[in-house]
């Protein structure tokens, strides 16, 4: 209880002062950075009225603080990242199921949860990429290539930890099944050129600086970097384009299951979804629209177009557990 209320004295000093007159808004939890957020809530403050106050923190603490809260959060809103923590948090019951026509028209069907407590609201790839000093981009089939000997000693990797390898991992066992992919997942450990790194940024650091060849990471990490490095020889390789397309998550939102401010929650969500929305949504982070009638950033564009797994991105959630498990027994760190 102490903690409870630890919480949610954090919260409302998080959150400010509500406004002396009843002005509609929404509360937003936000596991995606404000630089990201800021300036869609703004255009929707001015276009609708509508207060949008909001915190940010990581997903993890964030989804926990929700659970702790129950019936007293302020949240009306979760905006989060990958499948697999929307799916975690539909699971957990802290998302409300929405009846939304809009969202269902906006947003492709793989993309959102079947249930509706969840919808993808950007789309990022997890590409290979490879040094284009030393790396062919024709060599670069797929992401099971990547367990060929042909790549001994010349892998690199993220942790196992982050979600967005877990969700790799899981749409594979989704795809191949649990023999396949364990061959695959232990090809990749045999093959690493070193300990597997913190985030995307140190993979593609370390191929550039000789000391690996190939690697995953998400597009948008690729893009900053590129941005800031001018010189960077690293390139991006769409793996699985003869078979299931490249490996793609979400960020998204749901409503929460003990909205204060329901309705306003889920308008929020259908103008995010909108193509009013959809295009600076996804180029704030590098990312490309869930909505598909709406085309990429050029900047976003111009790493070329690919097929994309058309598979539901909830395997990601489903089979997260199954897919920990097998990374640790094939020795992925
Ligand atoms: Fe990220």
């Amino acid at each position: 209880m102490r903690r409870c209320a630890a919480l949610l004295a954090a919260t409302i000093t998080a959150l400010g002062t509500a406004p002396a007159a009843a002005a509609p808004e929404v509360v937003v939890y936000s596991a995606r950075n404000e630089q990201l957020i800021k300036p869609l809530f703004d255009a929707y403050t001015s276009k609708t009225g509508v207060g949008v106050r909001f915190i940010t923190d990581k997903e993890g603490p964030l989804l926990a603080r929700l659970q702790a809260e129950g019936a007293n959060t302020p949240a009306d809103v979760l905006v989060t990242v990958d499948a697999g923590n929307l799916w975690q948090a539909g699971e957990v019951g802290v998302l409300a199921a929405i009846d939304s026509p809009v969202l269902r028209a906006n947003i492709p069907a793989q993309l959102r949860d079947p249930g509706d407590r969840w919808f993808g609201l950007s789309v990022r790839a997890r590409p290979l990429v490879y040094s284009t000093d030393r790396v062919r981009a024709a060599d670069l089939v797929s992401y099971e290539d990547l367990a060929d000997p042909k790549w001994k000693g010349r892998l690199c990797l993220r942790t196992s930890k982050k979600v967005y390898n877990q969700s790799l991992v899981a749409m594979m066992l989704a795809r191949l099944g649990e023999a396949e992919t364990a061959r695959v997942v232990g090809g990749w450990v045999t093959n690493l050129a070193t300990e597997p790194f913190a985030n995307d940024n140190q993979v593609m650091e370390a191929i550039d600086a000789g000391k690996c060849d190939v690697g995953i990471v998400n597009t948008y990490y690729f893009g900053r970097l590129a941005k800031e490095r001018p010189g960077l020889k690293v390139a991006i390789a769409w793996p699985n384009q003869a078979s299931s397309g490249v490996h793609v998550n979400v960020s998204g939102a749901g409503v929460t299951r003990h909205a204060k401010h329901p309705d306003e929650a889920r308008q929020l969500l259908e103008w995010l979804s909108s193509a009013e929305a959809q295009g600076l949504f996804a180029s704030l982070n590098l990312e490309y629209p869930a909505n598909p009638a709406i085309a990429p950033d050029p900047a976003v564009a111009a790493w070329g177009s690919f097929k994309a797994d058309p598979a539901h991105v909830a395997d990601a959630g489903r089979l997260q557990a199954a897919a920990v498990m097998l990374m640790d027994r094939a020795g992925y760190r």
